[in-house]
């Protein structure tokens, strides 16, 4: 047996781990692609609006095949995910304004609750799916010259069909820290004012231009707590499809401990022990969360000692 920290350490983050084989040297090869798609092997994921089809109790990612899913496939605008349990795995978009599609095979329902109930296989899956497709949603005209664009690579990237123009377009994913501050046998967490009752988190925000992982921590600590931190240690990271965010952990120390809600995004924030933490209040974040996953590490640490 691993000592305790060491399984925690070793777990995925939901939504992470590489279980699709990206197989990205096929992405340019239009002669498999095409192919691949319609074999008997293909899986397709359809994503309805944002939401994925699901089926079963406890629920499983209902992959389909193609003769299920032709009427919805524009061969244009595949996406070719990768290799899934090593079969081709594609995202086929459905537009939210359609009726809801495949009733008869199951029900389409949010990321957030299907990152608590599927497997972390298939989490990362449709989690990869959805970021696509509402990517290519997003992405419809070049920002550069306005043109319209198009899909390329397997619907891994697009091209701007302005000739002059030709701007490549690749799928964003936007950096984000978020960090358990810790203080000796404390921890640091606040609370927005829209969650739950009782309900505190770590504190997280968006990388800024020109700014380090280690700056930003820094900056979005003392902007939201006044607290000022000194060494930041890297956890873990946890794509966070929500539409596009890359949840960076860290584990930071404070050099100092009064507590002042600088910039308004907190409405309460505190300092919590390890005890407090095991008991009614706080509420800790929800598990599929990093920052649930930072906490329980922390926790764990005391368990140690
Ligand atoms: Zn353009």
């Amino acid at each position: 047996m691993l000592p305790i920290a060491q399984q925690v350490l070793e777990s995925h983050n939901v939504f992470a781990g590489a279980f699709v084989d990206r197989s990205g040297e096929r992405r340019k090869d239009s002669d498999w692609l095409a192919e691949a798609a319609v074999s008997e092997e293909a899986r397709f994921v359809p994503v309805w609006g944002r939401r994925c089809l699901v089926a079963g109790d406890p629920p499983h990612a209902q992959l389909l095949k193609r003769s299920q899913v032709d009427q919805f496939v524009d061969e244009d605008k595949l996406v070719f995910l990768g290799l899934f349990r090593n079969q081709p795995a594609f995202a086929v978009a459905i537009h939210e304004d359609a009726p809801e599609p495949f009733a008869d095979l199951g029900e389409f329902q949010g990321l957030r609750f299907l990152g608590t109930m599927l497997p972390l296989d298939e989490a990362n899956l449709v989690a990869h799916a959805r970021a696509l497709v509402l990517w290519h949603a997003s992405q419809q005209y070049c920002g550069i010259c306005g043109s319209a664009s198009i899909p390329e690579a397997g619907g891994n990237s697009r091209r701007c069909i302005n000739e002059q123009c030709g701007r490549q377009i690749f799928p964003r994913t936007d950096p984000a820290v978020i960090v358990l501050v810790t203080h000796n046998e404390r921890c640091l967490l606040g609370r927005q004012s829209n969650w739950p009752e009782h309900r505190y988190s770590t504190i997280a925000g968006f990388v800024e231009p020109g700014e380090s992982l280690e700056d930003a921590v820094r900056r979005e600590v003392f902007e939201e707590t006044n607290i000022r931190v000194g060494s930041v240690n890297y956890h873990s990271s946890q794509p966070w499809p929500f539409p596009s965010a890359l949840m960076l952990g860290f584990i930071a120390e404070a050099t100092t401990m009064a507590i002042k809600l600088n910039d308004g995004e907190l409405e309460d924030a505190q300092w919590f022990t390890r005890e407090q933490l095991q008991s009614e209040f706080p509420k800790l974040p929800f598990r599929i969360s990093i920052a649930r996953r930072l906490v329980d590490h922390w926790i764990t640490l005391g368990e140690i000692d």
